[in-house]
């Protein structure tokens, strides 16, 4: 492989040779002016994960309420009780949120006030009554943190009921950037830090409860942050080994405006490949096409992606915060993002279980015999 940057030659190395990225390593891929570089070695190492597969899952999101009693200010989701534009969904409303052929609920929402423990444990006990062959992935490591804050129920109790009620993975959300200077200055002190963030993924990895990580980019972050933060979560999985996925999320200027601009596609290629050269124990890196947008999301997959979340159908946290795609996918969009790339649909459930290999190149989809087994 050649390089524009010399600099990247050793990283190159260590990325042929499996050695693992240190931190100078990672501060180089996201200071090169050698992006395609950067990418390259990325796809480099997607490909040989992963082949020409890129996953794709039919889910719903579900976000209970927006009522918060945190106040972050990047978040133009949340409303405090009474606020204009505050709603609060009941467990039926969110039963009935559940059509025939989803195979994956998302459920994230706002740090209500008053809902107790024991409504969200009726809540996955309601809709996993009503639909038990959908998976749940619910709660994030700040709502769960929440719910000892406000309620004293610790973690492992919460998760141990849950996962009882019929959980089944965890999204990523709330862990932001790892970094107290970012948590002053953004006001997420409130929540779970990085430490807890943490443990509640190792506690939710020893319990059987697969999770996903996120970090959110492009506002007021240094590149050193973005690498701890990349880092830490290296080191986690290392400990717990429960991470699934690695879900980048692109800041959404919205009326809160941290900053005045969207960062760049440029910027969010960089961070998906980067992530995928330095987590070289997470399974899966995302290409969130909501916001990144679908053509970015597209080219991503050549940066490194494996995935790209699903159809959605009623994403409402990053459309209040002004992301420009459309709310849901169709599974036909979604197609098109991964074929537009020269990649091979594969459906998944919520645990990376094959449902379906959708190779155009075989005219149809695949034989279920052959499910898993597309290669490069
Ligand atoms: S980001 Fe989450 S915790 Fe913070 S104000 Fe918004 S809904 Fe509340």
């Amino acid at each position: 492989m050649n390089f524009n940057d010399r600099r990247l030659e050793p990283v190159w190395e260590k990325v042929r040779s499996g050695e693992r990225l240190a931190r100078a390593d990672g501060l180089t891929l996201f200071e090169t002016d050698d992006l395609l570089g950067v990418g390259r070695m990325a796809d480099h190492v997607k490909a040989a994960r992963e082949g020409d597969r890129v996953y794709f899952v039919i889910n719903r999101h579900i976000t209970p309420t927006n009522v918060c009693v945190l106040s972050c200010r990047f978040c133009d989701f949340a409303r405090k009780k009474g606020q204009a534009g505050a709603y609060e969904h009941t467990i039926e409303d969110m039963i009935r949120m559940v059509r025939d052929g989803v195979r994956e609920v998302h459920i994230v929402g706002g740090h209500h006030p008053e809902w107790p423990f024991e409504y969200y444990e009726r809540l996955i006990g309601a809709i996993h009554a009503a639909h038990p062959e959908v998976q749940i992935k619910a709660f994030t490591a700040a709502e769960i943190d929440y719910l000892w804050r406000r309620w004293k129920i610790e973690p492992k109790e919460a998760l141990t009921r849950l996962k009882a009620a019929g959980l089944r993975s965890m999204p990523g959300g709330g862990a932001e950037i790892f970094s107290a200077r970012l948590a002053r200055d953004l006001r997420y002190t409130g929540k779970a830090d990085p430490d807890r963030w943490c443990e509640i993924h190792g506690i939710a990895h020893a319990l059987g409860i697969r999770t996903n990580a996120t970090m959110l980019y492009g506002h007021i972050e240094t590149v050193a942050e973005r690498v701890d933060h990349l880092l830490r979560l290296r080191e986690q999985q290392d400990l717990s080994g429960g991470f699934l996925t690695f879900v980048p999320l692109a800041y959404q200027v919205g009326p809160a405006k941290v900053v005045a601009r969207q960062t760049p596609p440029t910027d969010s290629l960089r961070t998906i490949a980067a992530a995928r050269l330095i987590l070289d124990n997470f399974p899966h890196v995302e290409a969130y096409w909501v916001v990144l947008g679908e053509d970015t999301a597209s080219i991503a997959l050549h940066f490194g992606a494996d995935d790209v979340n699903g159809t959605l159908e009623d994403e409402r946290i990053q459309h209040m915060a002004g992301a420009q795609t459309p709310a849901g996918l169709a599974r036909e969009q979604l197609f098109r993002i991964i074929r537009d790339a020269g990649k091979v649909p594969v459906e998944r459930d919520a645990l990376y279980n094959v449902v379906q290999v959708w190779d155009e190149r075989a005219g149809a989809a695949v034989p279920p015999e052959r499910r898993g087994t597309v290669q490069a």
